[in-house]
């Protein structure tokens, strides 16, 4: 490890951690000591979901951890088959007892539900009481679209902290990142080095890319860390997924070098404007109904 995350404010003044651990497609036999040994290594923010079905075994990582509560950002998400106020506050219910925490650093809604926006309005309602309690210290959103977000903003009264959406050098979203600033939320990276570009099977993937690959060769550092100093300094935060201790630890050496406004330029050249994930208005409640088990 050579240094701490920096951090990033919140539009509610608390802070989080820029660079953290994801678990999507993390097995749960593998989740546990992928936590554990990125805590170890020194993260301190994890992002799951419950829709991973892995929240049992990231709460285990962190037990295992020996590390307190209070020194780890603990970021979850509401899937979409638990929208509506009460179904929400449930939901928060059924994650924190798997996690086996008392409260949730970051909360966020997993999608926009386009077709149904009253459900998805509901839900947020319910994070901002959960917010008002203090069960969670701050709230957000993913996979939210400008239209998504504007509509949000009318309807509800707390500002999201996160928008947590598909940005990595292939797919950058600048437009939504600019709304997302404007608001003062914070964009955070999902697939933000580009595993979506490998891991569905494309044609072009990031890691194989010949100016990133050049620019890791001037800094003596590999494609996944040039991406990761990217996101870090254009002030996004960035969640790298591995189950690879050597892959979480090269994830993290990412605080010893610096891109030139240069090199940041070239890769934000490289946008093709094509997404690799789901269309957010593609989701609906019958083709992404996926049932989150009780705690
Ligand atoms: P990433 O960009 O983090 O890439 C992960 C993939 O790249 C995995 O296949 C991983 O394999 C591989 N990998 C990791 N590190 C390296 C490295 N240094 N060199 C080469 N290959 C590497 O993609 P994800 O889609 O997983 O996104 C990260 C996180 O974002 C997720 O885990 C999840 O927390 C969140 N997410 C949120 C979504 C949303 O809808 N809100 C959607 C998708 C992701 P291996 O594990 O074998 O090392």
């Amino acid at each position: 490890m050579t240094t701490r995350t920096p951090l990033l404010t919140l539009n509610n003044g608390v802070q989080m951690p820029a660079l953290g651990l994801g678990v999507f497609q993390a097995s749960p036999e593998d989740t546990t000591t992928a936590v554990e040994f990125a805590l170890a290594y020194g993260y301190r923010l994890i992002d799951t979901a419950a829709s991973y079905f892995n929240e049992r075994e990231v709460g285990e990582g962190l037990r295992r951890s020996g590390i307190a509560r209070d020194e780890v950002t603990l970021e979850t998400k509401v899937w979409v088959s638990d929208y509506g106020y009460d179904a929400t506050r449930h939901a928060f219910e059924k994650s924190v007892k798997k996690l086996g925490v008392q409260w949730l650093d970051l909360l966020l809604l997993h999608q926009p539900l386009p077709s149904r926006f009253d459900l998805t309005v509901q839900a947020y309602r319910a994070l901002e009481n959960l917010l008002a309690d203090g069960q969670v210290r701050a709230i957000g959103v993913s996979n939210f679209m400008p239209d998504h977000l504007r509509r949000l903003l009318a309807e509800t009264t707390v500002v999201p902290a996160v928008n947590q959406i598909e940005v990595h050098p292939f797919f950058q979203q600048s437009e939504l990142q600019h709304l997302n600033a404007e608001h003062g939320i914070v964009t955070q990276a999902w697939s933000p080095i580009g595993g979506i570009t490998s891991y569905r099977g494309g044609e072009r993937r990031t890691f194989d890319d010949a100016t990133i690959l050049d620019i890791a060769r001037q800094h003596g550092k590999s494609a996944a860390q040039v991406m990761l100093r990217w996101h870090l300094q254009e002030g996004r935060s960035a969640i790298p997924k591995s189950t690879k201790q050597a892959r979480i630890a090269e994830n993290f050496d990412v605080f010893d070098f610096e891109l030139s406004r240069d090199q940041l330029n070239a890769i934000n050249a490289l946008d093709t404007g094509v997404r690799g994930g789901p269309d957010p208005d593609s989701i609906t409640l019958e083709t992404f109904r996926r049932v989150i088990p009780e705690a």
